[in-house]
């Protein structure tokens, strides 16, 4: 048996590894980014990066015919922006709801006077397709919005069959990509989705602070031929698209200071994901998902989704087992400088805790996880065979590697 103090040594870097999901750990090469000497906006260096940053948006969306927005402010903000522009007042809109994040379209669309529909799968379950149709065949809707993957729940929806029902019923479809893009396959061109947006800090691997959006040729249209006026000031694409499609012609522009250093940030961090392939790094991530998941479950714990195939790739969310504390178990993992995240969903906060492993996540990092979440249900006296879920993890890897 060590003595104590060598235990305490062991913790001494003191570093901690972030495993919510969002933010995420960053590559260092983003880091260093932000870090550069901020140059003026309009500045020909800085003109080139955002020009880059929106074309390599389009490889990343799968939409060459799209049009890109990078706006400072947070996935919340491009929620704001997809509605502000495309929603008139009185309009009917579908809500398909697989967590917290469905209902906060839901507030958005209300803000703006929609008439909202709601359709809320039960915790951990997806809304089918027939429940779909059979609503948008009830009234004339304007748009309907899906989230990707609800970061509440760790459920991931299907889009291509949504957005192929609002094609055949005329309504436009807003994807949450917030917790999916850059980590779940995306055609936004292909599948006809007329709006994906998302956050710097999540997939896509850039600290907070940018909203970034794709919109269809149809939704840019759409919005051009609105009766009423944007009630919004800063969200209007009025004011962003001009600003846009300078950058992308390498011209000099201005209407509200772009977040400089993030932009800088987020063309080093497309590049990185583009260089891996967006194909290969989905499938890392999907990799990486599965085998976490088969550790979670070779000690018996039950995650939300109600089957893997509706499990994310981009984040996991787990009951704690019944007869343990929720609250201690964190804090134990917490000493182990593992942070993860609580629950979301205010129904059952309590009870369930989330794991992010998008972006750069490594093997590495989710055999941290794990073996830090046993050793916090070890002293819990929680009961499982120790190493079990560090040699599912494995096990599952190995069937993946040269
Ligand atoms: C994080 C998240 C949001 C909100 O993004 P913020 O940057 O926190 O405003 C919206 N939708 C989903 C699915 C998310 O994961």
């Amino acid at each position: 048996m060590l003595p104590l103090f060598y235990i305490k040594r062991l913790q001494m870097k003191g570093r901690k590894l972030l495993m919510i999901p969002g933010p995420i750990e960053f590559e260092p090469d983003v880091m260093q980014a932000m870090a550069m000497a901020t140059t003026s906006h309009v500045a020909p260096d800085f003109i080139e990066v955002f020009g880059n940053s929106l074309e390599h948006m389009r490889e990343v969306w799968k939409s060459p015919k799209g049009q890109p927005f990078i706006v400072a402010g947070t996935g919340t903000l491009a929620m704001d922006m997809a509605i502000a522009n495309l929603i008139e007042k009185d309009d009917n809109v579908l809500v398909i709801s697989t967590g917290y994040f469905g209902k906060r379209f839901q507030d958005i669309l209300t803000h703006y006077g929609a008439n909202t529909t709601i359709l809320e799968a039960p915790v951990g379950e997806v809304v089918p397709l027939e429940v779909i149709e059979k609503e948008l065949k009830t009234k004339t809707y304007k748009a309907l919005t899906i989230t990707h993957v609800d970061t509440s729940t760790g459920v991931l929806v299907d889009p291509e069959p949504i957005a192929k029902l609002a094609k055949k019923y005329h309504v436009l479809s807003i994807l949450d990509g917030v917790c999916s893009v850059a980590a779940e396959t995306i055609h936004q061109d292909e599948w006809e989705l007329d709006i994906v947006l998302t956050a710097s800090q999540k997939a896509v691997g850039v600290p907070p602070g940018l909203a970034l959006l794709m919109a269809s040729e149809k939704a840019i249209q759409v919005w051009e031929n609105r009766k009423t006026p944007v009630c919004n000031y800063y969200a209007n694409w009025k004011n962003w698209l001009p600003i846009m499609k300078a950058y992308e012609a390498r011209k000099p522009s201005y209407f509200g200071t772009p977040a400089v250093n993030l932009i800088v940030a987020l063309e080093t961090s497309l590049k990185i994901i583009c260089k891996e392939g967006v194909q290969k790094r989905i499938e890392r991530h999907q990799v990486l998902a599965n085998a976490f998941r088969k550790g979670l479950a070779s000690l018996h714990l039950e995650i939300l989704p109600r089957s893997t195939e509706i499990a994310a790739n981009s984040l996991t969310a787990v009951y704690y087992p019944k007869e343990i504390d929720g609250v201690a178990l964190r804090s134990k993992i917490a000493r182990s400088n593992v942070i993860i995240a609580g629950g979301l969903l205010s129904e059952i906060k309590t009870s369930y805790f989330r794991v992010g492993h998008m972006g750069s996540v490594s093997p590495n990092d989710l055999i941290a996880v794990l073996s830090a979440l046993e050793r916090a249900l070890l002293a819990l006296n929680y009961p499982f065979e120790t190493g079990k879920s560090l040699n599912a993890f494995q096990t599952e890897l190995l069937k993946f590697e040269e």
